[in-house]
């Protein structure tokens, strides 16, 4: 059984549902477990800033599925997204990304893990260290550490 946490980012209409609905979509991936889910946290955008504020939240699952199934997966569900919600060829309302798996390190031409820019992402880290304050991550250590030194981003969490 692997243990796996995933990052979800939407910015465009009604983020907060759309993570929401994410959520509940990934949790109906066959062998999936929900194991638990932060609270949503509001960002303001980085590098072009003229665009709507992020929605981010993590989760944690438990499945025996492969790294490569599973990314076949959540770019479906990313893709389903973009389908019911926007023109064709529009951007996309919805990432998925693969935070860690285990304590895996890969590099393939589709996958790396761990996500290759978590360490640096509060918006990442913050809910991280919601639902696993104990938790590290392969070559970079413990969450905790890595939050302490990192800059100071404006992050908010959402009452919900
Ligand atoms: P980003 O999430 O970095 O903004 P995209 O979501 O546009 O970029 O990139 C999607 C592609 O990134 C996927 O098709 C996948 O092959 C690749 N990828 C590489 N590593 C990961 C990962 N850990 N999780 C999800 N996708 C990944
Ligand atoms: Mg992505």
């Amino acid at each position: 059984m692997h243990k796996i946490f995933i990052g979800l980012g939407s910015n465009l209409k009604n983020p907060q549902q759309k993570i929401k609905s994410a959520i509940q979509l990934i949790q109906e991936i066959d062998t999936v477990n929900l194991i638990s889910q932060s609270s949503l946290y509001e960002t303001p955008p980085i590098g072009f800033i003229d665009q709507p504020h992020f929605i981010n939240a993590v989760i944690e699952i438990s499945s025996p599925i492969n790294f490569s199934d599973l990314l076949v997966n959540l770019l479906r569900v990313e893709e389903d997204f973009g389908r019911i919600r926007m023109q064709k060829n529009g951007p996309r309302t919805l990432d998925l990304d693969i935070l860690l798996f285990d304590d895996l390190v890969l590099n393939s031409q589709t996958l790396t893990i761990p996500h290759p820019r978590m360490h640096e992402r509060l918006f990442v880290l913050i809910p991280l260290l919601e639902i696993s304050p104990l938790l590290s991550m392969p070559n970079h250590g413990s969450i905790s550490t890595l939050i302490a030194n990192l800059p100071t981003q404006d992050i908010k969490r959402i009452d919900s």
